[in-house]
């Protein structure tokens, strides 16, 4: 288990709770947008921070498991629940061990994946493993490649979706608006996937700390709030909710 940062405090991560953010390292994609190079490239040190502000940040090579099991312990009664979050965890071996531990914690387990794992997303669901699965849909599913991932399987996406949806667990689905990642007709696509779904979440985009800058030199990136609430205003024609965050 690789263990890249733990975030003791967020009000936002987890819809309703106060929760801790576990952060995994690795990841199997290589969205140019990422927010967390540091975890989805795993050779960058750890952190452990009382928010999100990188200030924080701790040299570490690893979080050991026993660390974040002390401190979950000692939070009993203070944390409502525990996000799971990277890098990509259903990449880890041991995700299943893990959550498995914070179960009999009696805490709720929030999961944030891109999607590219069905079997472990299914297993964790069925084995009553998280509680709340937060999942990525970067654009149409047959268009990862090249940017996302070069191989991406559609059907993994799509069968990831399916799995969620049809589970009995609260879950949202979220698209970063990126150009050309997303536009009207990649919203209408991902719509007709995950129609009639619970929430459905527009995120925009903000330039700081990503893995590829890069990307961003070219201009007209980055889609515009007039551009996101047009997509909103299709969207919620589409699911039972749909927010811009
Ligand atoms: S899937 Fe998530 S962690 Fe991985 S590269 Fe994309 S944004 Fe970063």
């Amino acid at each position: 288990m690789f263990i890249g940062g733990l975030q003791k405090n967020s009000l936002i991560d987890y819809p309703g709770k106060v929760s801790c953010v576990l952060f995994l390292s690795g990841c199997n994609f290589d969205c140019p947008y990422c927010h967390n190079p540091e975890l989805a490239n795993s050779s960058f040190p750890c952190f452990l921070s009382e928010n999100n502000t990188s200030e924080n940040k701790i040299n570490e090579n690893k979080i050991s498991e026993n660390k974040i099991n002390d401190f979950l312990e000692r939070r009993k009664g203070f944390l409502d629940g525990v996000v799971i979050s990277g890098g990509e965890p259903t990449i880890q071996k041991d995700l299943v061990s893990l959550c498995e531990k914070i179960k009999r914690m009696d805490y709720p387990v929030k999961l944030d994946t891109n999607g590219s794992r069905p079997q472990v997303i299914k297993k964790l669901i069925n084995r009553g493993l998280v509680d709340y699965v937060a999942m990525d849909i970067k654009t149409d599913p047959y268009s990862y490649s090249p940017l996302i991932q070069k191989d991406c399987n559609a059907d993994d996406i799509i069968s990831s979706i399916r799995i969620i949806m049809e589970s009995t667990i609260p879950y949202e689905f979220k698209t970063t608006c990126i150009k050309p990642l997303v536009d009207i007709n990649v919203i209408k696509n991902i719509l007709n996937l995950i129609k009639g779904s619970m929430l459905y979440a527009l995120q925009r985009f903000n330039n700081t700390g990503v893995l590829h800058p890069e990307f961003f030199r070219k201009n007209n990136r980055i889609c515009n709030d007039d551009e996101i609430m047009y997509f909103k205003s299709v969207a919620r024609q589409w699911v039972k909710k749909c927010i811009v965050r």
